[in-house]
């Protein structure tokens, strides 16, 4: 059996990166998605304890003070945070866990995970990403140009991350995030119980 890969997926507000999960999910890719705590208001259509924790800055604080939250940052002015219990509960079980966060929180799971596995999610252009957010309909103007100028320097980093998925052709992208999977899932680091386990029984 392997072990299971800590996923860190990220890429600008917009690109689609909540699209490809889905789709990963529902055409059977495995994995624990980390439902992460925010401070900011739910947009219409999300539920507490499904796409986010929303919490109060009170809670949140509460939480960081309790050392509840195994990263976390501020982004457009809101508190985001993963919570650490059940991303170590999942991974010790063999699952992969999958934490869809920006870049700040990426390179904090780095530090502390370092067999964490980054991958960004690009949007094949800037204008095509300004678009996506504007065929949204969740954001008014102010705040997609906020989220703009952010996807301008969350893709100056997207060079240190350890694969790249161009999110074009939404099934394309779905079928790179499984290989990335599959992939790490032989790695030899991953793959130590299995060579234990034919040692065992010799022949
Ligand atoms: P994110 O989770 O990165 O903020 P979303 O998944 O909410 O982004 O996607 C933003 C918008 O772009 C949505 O309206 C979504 O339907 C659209 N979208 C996502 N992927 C694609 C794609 N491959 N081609 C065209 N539109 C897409
Ligand atoms: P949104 O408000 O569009 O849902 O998310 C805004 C940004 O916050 C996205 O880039 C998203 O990936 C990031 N984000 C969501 N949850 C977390 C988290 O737990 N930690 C960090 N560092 N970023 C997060």
């Amino acid at each position: 059996m392997s072990k299971g890969s800590l996923i860190v997926f990220s890429g600008p507000s917009g690109c689609g990166k909540g699209t490809v999960l889905k789709e990963f999910f529902a055409s059977g890719g495995e994995a624990f998605y980390s439902v992460s705590a925010t401070t900011r208001a739910p947009r219409p259509g999300e539920e507490d304890g499904v796409q986010y924790y929303f919490l109060t800055r009170e809670a949140f604080e509460e939480k960081l003070s309790n050392d509840e939250i195994l990263e976390h940052t501020t982004y457009c002015g809101n508190y985001y945070g993963t919570p650490r219990g059940p991303v170590y509960e999942r991974l010790e079980r063999g699952e992969n866990v999958i934490l869809e966060i920006e870049v700040e929180g990426a390179f904090q799971i780095r530090e502390k995970c370092p067999e964490a596995v980054l991958v960004f999610v690009m949007p094949p252009s800037l204008s095509e990403l300004r678009s996506r957010l504007v065929g949204r309909h969740t954001e008014d103007e102010e705040t997609i140009n906020r989220r703009m100028e952010a996807a301008r320097r969350e893709v100056q980093m997207a060079s240190q991350y350890d694969y790249i998925i161009v999110n074009d052709v939404l099934e394309e992208a779905v079928e790179e995030l499984k290989t990335i999977l599959r992939a790490e899932s032989l790695r030899t680091s991953n793959r130590k119980k299995f060579i234990d386990e034919v040692l065992q029984y010799d022949a």
